[in-house]
């Protein structure tokens, strides 16, 4: 397997999980209620940690959310991002409440006096702020895409002066190609960790593929540190979106591996049947610490040896019966009705 040589960034800590540096690239969310909505908010992030998320962000928009900062964070165990715009007076608030992270929008929070308030507020609480761009929000003439680039470069020197370098930084385009070339360009002139996303996807069946088409090449690439998957849908199809699209990259384990063929005229059994049925199994049995296996469900004989050669384990089925493969070696028949479960118990899970 070809191996991801991270660039490396500098680490930081948003309450207790860190990203950069060598730490695994972290998935977020945001929550999708109104953040003075306590209970729902924290019915929805205690709902999204139990789906993998590990970082949370929320909108603060007004008082109200700030405040609601606080009694969220004492019922929640995942570190909470507080989303800012317009109003630098928010962001001091959502300190206050204990946010673990505050992120800015540099196209509508930039006025120095406002800006250098946010820092000492962040400096104080030792907490680190995400410089968050989205194309959309950044003005002036030509490239957008440059004009992303120059101002978070702009934006994050200008906090160095003010003495903090505690920082995340995003460039979100709308669109694949323009977001991958952003963060290419940015990682070239800094050592700050990236968070990767793409801006307003759309509903899963185009936002799925548009993130995964971006953050993937950026992930190959070495670049990135935490990843959130926007979609128009609800978080938790985000973190389910996030946690297969680093499982498929290879950049983190989250259960055992299937790889199955797409099946075609010489298959003989409900294949499709057979690979939702283990993948269900899989699903419910978590590694917990185990390294992950790779297993290779074929529909006939014609590829099933060959695939089953690069899995650990691996069936090619026949007519009624499949054989079973380990590290490419034929171990014996087994009927199809009960494929899953020996599969199962050949992988001691
Ligand atoms: S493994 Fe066999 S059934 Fe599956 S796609 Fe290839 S030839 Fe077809």
């Amino acid at each position: 397997m070809t191996v991801i040589k991270r660039h490396r960034t500098r680490v930081v800590k948003i309450g207790a999980v860190r990203i950069g540096g060598a730490f695994p690239v972290a998935i977020q969310s945001m929550a999708k209620t109104k953040t003075a909505a306590v209970e729902r908010t924290v019915a929805q992030i205690k709902r999204l940690a139990a789906a993998g998320c590990e970082i949370i962000r929320v909108a603060v928009k007004d008082e109200a959310d700030a405040r609601a900062i606080a009694a969220i964070k004492r019922q929640i165990r995942i570190p909470l991002v507080a989303d800012i715009h317009f109003d630098w007076r928010l962001a001091i608030r959502a300190v206050d409440s204990g946010a673990d992270k505050i992120r800015l929008n540099p196209g509508n929070i930039f006025k120095s006096k406002q800006v250098r308030e946010v820092v000492a507020a962040a400096q104080q609480a030792r907490i680190p702020i995400r410089v968050g761009l989205n194309s959309g929000s950044v003005r002036g003439a030509g490239d957008p895409v440059r004009r992303m680039v120059d101002s978070a470069l702009v934006y994050t020197r200008a906090i160095e002066r003010m003495n903090f370098d505690n920082l995340v930084v995003s460039l979100k385009a709308s669109d694949a190609a323009g977001t991958v070339r952003a963060y290419r360009e940015f990682s070239r002139h800094t050592s700050y960790p990236l968070h990767l996303g793409v801006t307003a996807t759309g509903l899963p069946a185009e936002g799925v593929i548009k993130s995964s088409v971006a953050i993937g090449a950026l992930l190959l690439d070495g670049i990135g540190d935490t990843i959130r998957i926007s979609l128009t849908d609800t978080p938790e199809k985000e973190i389910q979106s996030a946690r297969t699209l680093l499982q498929a990259l290879g950049v983190r384990h989250f259960q055992h591996r299937i790889i199955s063929c797409p099946t075609c005229g010489r298959c003989e059994v409900n294949l499709i049947k057979v690979v939702n049925q283990l993948q269900q199994a899989l699903a419910d049995r978590p590694l917990a610490g185990r390294a992950p296996l790779k297993v290779a469900v074929m529909g006939c004989v014609v590829n099933g040896p060959g695939e089953s050669r690069e899995a650990d384990i691996g069936i090619a089925f026949g007519k009624k019966e499949g054989l079973l493969f380990k590290k490419g070696k034929p171990i014996r028949k087994i009927p199809v009705d009960n494929c899953v479960k020996v599969l199962l118990r050949e992988m001691n899970l």
